[in-house]
């Protein structure tokens, strides 16, 4: 039986053991909430991003790629709003000393009253067996509907406090509702501050006569901003999308929970350019598609969630999160705005440039709507890793850890080792293996007994292991182990490509 590991402490130090993900600078004790990528770490990244990239921009006729750079000219952040808006209230714990987002603590605080309702409906699945009806349950049970009455009211709260900036009313509802400090227990606040989350740093050598610029907290506005230069250029019509893959940067108050929440990390986001007033349709549209491409790694249905967001952004419309159950709960892995005209309007106004369309079908310019889908990386990464890092007790009484990333996102796709070092046998894997190459990551492996190396390659999540014996030589045959069943199986080595293709090959994942 397969058991999840529900603990992030293990995931931690499985990626750091196996060489995924080491703390940055580590020999200087590291650097807060940044993180380095090893060897195995960058290829399943690269794999994910493939994974995104083919299945937004290659499988779209509508959808081109583009790399913006990192550094932007500074009004492009007066007009996005993240100079006067791109803040977060902060709140401090006088006896932990601990800083915490204010609207985190209120949100995690609606969570645990979320609990209850999901715990009350698990009892009343017990209680009624066969004949249990969520719906009426959830619509008529006393505990469930107090509860609920509960959240809607702070939902309505923190959205009003927010919404006007109005600090003290945030900091009167965590008083109100009596959260306390995870660390510490006490409930001795300071007064809740903003904390604007960009990055600085100067343009030029001379400090005092060089320029103020920020690192980007978001790739979206390199999207903007080339708006018209992508659409002139590649004649596409609207409805039509472009996308990135970059750095973002943002100085986050608390920057925990590993790669989950970074200074530094990596965005893959698409920005689709809709008729004003089909931006709903689209919305939906990409809510759909989205939900469908994570669901399609198969780590489990029920890992996935839908939440509307109930303090919209400045720019936003409409805004839902898809989360995904992270050891520390559903916490957010993608973002899918309806971000308006918002964007190309304020950089018009800022810029004096023209950021129209015109619609040869309606004979008019207009300014498109824009649904924007924002997926992490790292979260991503921290998703497959999570979901997929387990440990099964065999049928001999043992123990193995095993990586079940689904195969198109593996880092070696398969390990070619010989049985022993001797009698020629690892000149014949050499010779397998530099066959395999060029269509797979391959790694070689003759170290160890070979149940050594079977476990240290489930651990890293390599799908198959050929092993080369002295068969090998005499029928060119080998044997296949699938790292799922463990089943081994001898095949001839010409039916190796299209055996191991079949399973881990992108094309065939997307298809
Ligand atoms: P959160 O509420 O968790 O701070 P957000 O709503 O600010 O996230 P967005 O601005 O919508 O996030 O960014 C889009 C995506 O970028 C998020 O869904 C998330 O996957 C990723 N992301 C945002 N901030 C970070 C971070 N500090 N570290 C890693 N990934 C991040």
């Amino acid at each position: 039986m397969a058991k999840n590991e529900d603990n992030l402490k293990d995931i931690v130090s499985h990626a750091k053991e196996y060489g995924f993900i080491f703390p940055s600078s580590e020999i200087y004790d590291g650097l807060s909430a940044t993180y380095d990528y090893g060897q195995m770490g960058v290829e399943l990244k690269n794999n994910i991003k493939e994974y995104w990239w083919k299945s937004m921009v290659q499988l779209h006729e509508n959808i081109v790629g583009i790399d913006a750079a990192i550094f932007m000219h500074p009004d492009t952040w007066k007009a996005s709003g993240h100079v006067d808006a791109f803040n977060d209230p902060l709140i401090d714990n006088k006896d932990s000393k601990k800083r915490y987002r204010a609207d985190v603590l209120i949100e995690e605080h609606i969570e645990k009253i979320q609990q209850k309702i999901d715990k009350e409906v698990k009892k009343g699945e017990k209680r009624f067996g066969e004949n249990f009806d969520k719906e009426q349950f959830l619509a008529t049970n006393p505990n469930v509907l107090r509860n609920k009455k509960k959240i809607e009211d702070i939902e309505k709260r923190m959205k009003e406090t927010l919404d006007a900036g109005d600090l003290e009313g945030v900091y009167n509802l965590i008083m109100d509702l009596g959260i306390a400090c995870p660390v510490s227990g006490s409930k001795n606040w300071t007064e809740v501050r903003q904390f604007n989350l960009m990055f600085a740093t100067e343009l030029g050598s001379v400090s005092g006569e060089s320029a103020k610029i920020y690192l980007r907290p978001e790739t979206a506005q390199g999207i903007f901003v080339n708006f018209l230069n992508v659409q002139k250029t590649s004649r596409l019509k609207v409805p039509f999308g472009i996308a990135q893959i970059g750095k973002a940067f943002r100085n986050e108050i608390i920057a925990r929970q590993f790669i989950f929440r970074m200074r530094e990390f990596e965005q893959m986001e698409m920005q689709f350019f809709v008729r004003p007033g089909e931006e709903m349709k689209w919305y939906e549209h990409w809510k759909e598609k989205r939900i469908k491409w994570h669901k399609k790694l198969g780590l489990g249905e029920d890992l996935y969630r839908f939440h509307d967001h109930i303090k919209l952004a400045h720019y936003a419309n409409a805004a839902c999160d898809i989360e995904f159950k992270f050891p520390m709960g559903f916490k957010e892995l993608e973002g899918i705005h309806s971000r308006t005209d918002f964007d190309l309007k304020q950089h018009e106004k800022l810029s004096g440039k023209k950021l129209q369309y015109f619609d040869s079908e309606l004979n008019k310019n207009y300014t498109p709507y824009v649904i924007e889908t924002s997926i992490g990386l790292d979260r991503m990464f921290l998703a497959v890793l999570s979901a997929s890092l387990k440990t099964e007790t065999l049928e001999n009484g043992t123990q193995r850890t095993v990586l079940s990333i689904p195969p198109a996102l593996a880092p070696y796709k398969v390990a070619v080792m010989p049985l022993t070092k001797k009698d020629g046998l690892p000149e014949k894997a050499r010779e397998i293996m530099n066959d395999l190459k060029y269509a797979f990551n391959c790694q070689y492996d003759e170290k160890d007994s070979p149940g050594k190396r079977y476990r240290r390659q489930d651990a890293i999540g390599t799908p198959y292991s050929v092993m080369v014996d002295h068969q090998t030589l005499e029928d060119n045959t080998v044997t296949i182990r699938d790292r799922d069943t463990m089943q081994q199986e001898r095949i001839k080595i010409e039916n190796l490509k299209e055996m191991i293709s079949k399973k881990v090959s992108m094309e065939e994942f997307l298809k």
